[in-house]
């Protein structure tokens, strides 16, 4: 396998506990899956939420399965837009603290004291993956998007699982900075 990684972009969406929706969507509510994403088990759904702030307010999709915790992933620009502060750029699962926001469904609406963040950039990859480029789970390693506008993104977080498939992942901010359209590719840099 060479060093080459798929980029994929992660539009702005949500992670919401059964409760969560129940409460928007209605009791006994269960989510839609509209399209598998790359990573085993993980799709987007047909479901759509309104996340409010201080200033405004936009729609992002909700990603299934339902998890734990309630999570909104914006963009930093996203989140300037709703007037939502202190939004930290976090892994997936870390929001101790993260910005707060109302989630707001047909149905019912739920504060989330915290749960907003910017995803922090990563690769997904299996321990096979991992063994051929190199590198272990945690670790912390620069990858450069050959597009036409080309970047090199520093810390990006590797993680292992042979639950997930081989791909990175980066927001909409990150995305229009490197001109990453379509199907873009890109590779460790030691
Ligand atoms: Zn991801």
């Amino acid at each position: 396998m060479a060093n080459k990684i798929l980029v994929e972009t992660s539009a702005r969406h949500v992670h919401v506990t059964a409760e969560t929706l129940e409460i928007l969507f209605g009791k006994g509510h269960t989510l839609t899956n509209k399209k598998d994403l790359s990573q085993p088990g993980q799709f987007a759904c047909e479901e759509k939420v309104t996340v409010k702030g201080p200033k405004g307010a936009i729609k992002a999709s909700i990603l299934g399965p339902t998890r734990p915790a309630d999570q909104v992933e914006l963009s930093l620009t996203d989140a300037r837009t709703i007037g939502v502060a202190n939004v930290p750029v976090r892994e997936s699962g870390d929001i101790a603290g993260s910005g707060a926001c109302i989630l707001e469904g047909p149905c019912g609406s739920v504060e989330l004291k915290e749960g907003v963040i910017a995803a922090k950039r990563h690769i997904h990859m299996t321990p096979a993956d991992a063994a051929e480029l190199g590198v272990s789970d945690k670790e912390i390693v620069c990858v450069k998007l050959e597009t036409a506008r080309p970047l090199i993104f520093d810390d990006v977080v590797v993680r292992v699982s042979d639950k997930f498939a081989l791909a990175m992942h980066i927001d909409t901010d990150e995305s229009n900075a490197a001109c990453a359209f379509g199907t873009v590719y890109g590779s460790i840099v030691k």
